[in-house]
């Protein structure tokens, strides 16, 4: 079993009447790519700020690489890279110069500072841009430059808390694969999003979080066994009936049957041929069928049928 390189327990901050992490309990190995997935305001950054004890919490104990972490933990800081939600780099310095400026804090052997400057501007693909001032780039760019910052001094454990809102999907493709890629190299990662689809595709182990609670945890595969949904069945069909949609609804492996807009929506649990069977019945009515999907469960799906609600909304 790997090393323990997070270890989070009973943890518990409040913002006066807000109780915004209500006893999370975290533990994170080494090599790890840890998706920290909820909708907004479940806690994820207020558990980032905690970890890193840049916020003072209420109860519970925090340990990272094996020792308490503390404000002045200086120790373990220097071997944490931290790329925060809201872009953190100064308006007064060129790309280049704010890279070097926050591998600096950790660096100060100014040769292989360069060569790690270098390296990260490479890393997030910034070659073009390096005596650009903040403000000339755009949001996706930005975004490469805090990530540039938070890494340029190869740190073990490296924090990204929602570094992909609001990118473009060019500059999101290269963030989600210069993760892969640190990890690769060694670092453990922890990644907070709202995304789903993300967090499936690069994180090892996954925690779902709600209020301040850890609903679920585990790898994808295994967060998706944790419920009953094993397809979604959506089809285009005008005119249905609600006699029909029983009939649907009583076919084995169905429980759920749903008809809005024209599109009958169909949940299973488990089975072979679910597809087959719910066209037979349109079919035997002589309804014209229009579009036809068959979805997977998703990890949106997994958080819907722990919490009763969506993740985010349609138009996030
Ligand atoms: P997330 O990062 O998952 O969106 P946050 O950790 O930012 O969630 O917030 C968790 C909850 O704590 C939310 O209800 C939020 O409104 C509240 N909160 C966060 N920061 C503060 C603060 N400084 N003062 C009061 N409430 C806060
Ligand atoms: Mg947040």
């Amino acid at each position: 079993m790997a090393n323990t390189v997070v270890k989070i327990d009973g943890l518990v901050k409040r913002y006066k009447d807000l109780i915004a992490l209500d006893h999370l309990a975290l533990e994170i190995r080494e090599g790890e790519v840890f998706g920290l997935l909820g909708p907004n305001g479940s806690g994820k950054t207020t558990t980032i700020n905690c970890l890193l004890s840049l916020l003072a919490y209420d109860n519970g104990s925090i340990e990272i690489f094996g020792k308490p972490m503390t404000p002045t933990s200086y120790d373990i800081k220097r071997e944490i890279g931290i790329i925060m939600q809201n872009v953190a780099v100064f308006d007064e310095l060129t790309v280049y110069d704010n890279i070097d400026y926050f591998c600096g804090l950790y660096i100060t052997d100014k040769a292989q500072r360069k060569q790690y400057v270098d390296e990260a501007i490479k890393f997030v693909g910034l070659e073009d841009f390096t005596k650009f001032y903040p403000k000339k780039l755009s949001g996706g760019l930005l975004r490469r430059l805090n990530i540039a910052c938070g890494i340029a001094h190869k740190p073990k454990l490296i924090i990204l808390d929602e570094p992909t809102v609001a990118v473009d999907p060019q500059s999101r493709n290269k963030i989600l694969e210069g993760i892969e890629e640190l990890n690769r190299q060694g670092a453990t990662i922890i990644y907070t999003s709202h995304y789903m689809e993300e967090v499936e595709q690069i994180c090892t182990r996954i925690a779902i979080m709600d209020k301040g609670h850890k609903v679920a945890e585990g790898t994808k595969e295994e967060l998706k066994k944790m419920i009953k949904n094993t397809e979604t069945i959506s089809v285009e069909v005008r005119g249905l009936t609600d006699e029909i949609r029983e009939q649907v609804a009583s076919l084995p492996h169905v429980y759920l049957a749903e008809y809005t807009d024209g599109i009958l929506k169909v949940c299973c649990s488990g089975g072979k041929h679910n597809l087959i069977r719910v066209l037979g019945v349109l079919q035997e009515h002589e309804l014209h069928i229009g579009r036809v999907y068959s979805e997977l469960p998703t990890l949106n799906d997994v958080f819907l049928e722990i919490t009763g609600k969506a993740l985010r909304d349609k138009e996030d």
